[in-house]
């Protein structure tokens, strides 16, 4: 198991409060689409707009974490909480507990997912001294139909084949299998980078220079992008940077955008990503 350490700069979803953790909360990024993984969905929650996050976003090739696992996240919050959380976790259970989004994009595996989940999972169990008796579906705490395939009956039967019920107990099952069977299991390595984007769905190559949507990168990384309509001028953080104009997305060189945003590029020719790293 390898964890990518992408952590959020968008400070609408990392408050950066300290938090006591509790448990784990289960959850699925419900985006079905293709392209809708890990990579996909940490930008979407770095995205000055938003104001959501998880501690923890997996797919079937990459674990990324986006918060420290003693920071808070808005991954739980509700109006109403059910009896047990308010009995074991808190009054407003983000304040208390580590947050995992499962990946379910079209183009992913979903057996892959589920076994990184798994793995991931009993690591955070084992380092915390719990048991599977700290998990916890979002639907426990709220009662949002979320993991979708570990509440609803048909969703469950459609990715694991059979009711929910039963697939949420296997899940726990999985996860205390992993943390029996390998009780001596090492830290996980952690590969730090800050943004990450697979180049044939993101980018475009002209003239063997590699170019990369403006907004998608910038937002990434918590920067500020304007487009000022009368002089047709794009500005990252307050400074020019020039742009080719693809079907209204504006892109730039990645190699100047990166600097533009201080940060260095590399090329992951195995994977056809680009990786930006601080
Ligand atoms: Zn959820």
């Amino acid at each position: 198991m390898n964890i990518t350490e992408m952590l959020l700069t968008n400070v609408n979803s990392r408050p950066k409060k300290k938090i006591v953790p509790k448990g784990v909360v289960i959850h699925w990024t419900a985006n079905e689409r293709s392209g809708a993984n890990a990579t996909a969905n940490r930008n979407y929650f770095n995205k000055p707009t938003t104001v959501a996050s998880a501690h923890y976003i997996v797919d079937d090739k990459q674990i990324i974490r986006c918060l420290p696992e003693d920071e808070m996240g808005y991954h739980v919050g509700a109006q109403t909480y059910s009896q047990a959380a308010l009995n074991k976790l808190s009054n407003y259970p983000n304040n208390c507990t580590i947050g995992i989004e499962m990946c379910v994009n079209a183009d992913g595996s979903f057996a892959k997912m589920y076994e990184q989940t798994v793995a991931l999972t009993a690591d955070i169990l084992k380092r915390h001294g719990w048991g599977v008796e700290h998990l916890w579906r979002h639907y426990d705490i709220t009662g949002k139909n979320c993991p979708a395939f570990f509440v609803v009956n048909t969703t469950a039967q459609t990715y694991t084949g059979m009711p929910a019920k039963d697939a949420w107990t296997k899940f726990q099952q999985d996860v205390h299998r992993f943390l029996t069977a390998y009780p001596q299991k090492p830290q996980p390595d952690v590969d730090k980078c800050d943004v990450e984007l697979t180049l044939t769905s993101t980018g475009k190559l002209i003239d063997d220079v590699s170019y990369v949507p403006i907004r998608m990168i910038a937002e990434a990384v918590g920067g500020a992008v304007e487009w000022e309509p009368s002089t047709q001028k794009v500005t990252v953080n307050g400074q020019e940077v020039s742009y080719v104009n693809d079907q209204g997305t504006a892109f730039a060189k990645t190699r100047e955008l990166a600097a533009l945003l201080g940060l260095q590029v590399e090329w992951d020719e195995p994977r056809k990503a680009v990786v930006l790293k601080k």
